[in-house]
């Protein structure tokens, strides 16, 4: 009698009807593709979006080497380097683009 039990128990354990099957969900109307990988041989065209910069610049002075007029122990002429124009900054301004152009 236990051995009847028992065997009745695993049939009912095995049997696939009397659980309630669970439902799957309904196949969408459009197939969902992945997006199409972009071929090799044509790369973005990049298109240079420029910045205006300004930047300070300095302009190097205008030295000459002139004859004093004297002579040292040797007797040879005595130079020295004199400003002609003097160094200054200046603003400057050009555009550039990230890629490194530069325009103006
Ligand atoms: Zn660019």
């Amino acid at each position: 009698m236990i051995a009847l039990c028992i065997v009745l128990a695993l049939a009912s354990f095995a049997d696939p009807l009397g659980v309630p099957e669970t439902p799957r969900p309904p196949p969408s109307a459009a197939p969902q593709h992945p997006p199409l990988p972009t071929p090799p041989d044509r790369p973005q065209k990049h298109v240079h979006r420029f910045v205006r910069v300004k930047e300070n610049k300095w302009i190097e002075p205008v030295t000459r080497r002139v004859n004093t007029g004297k002579v040292d122990r040797k007797g040879q002429p005595i130079y020295e380097t004199v400003v002609v124009k003097p160094g200054y900054w200046k603003t400057i301004q050009y555009e550039v683009c990230a890629c490194g152009q530069r325009r103006g």
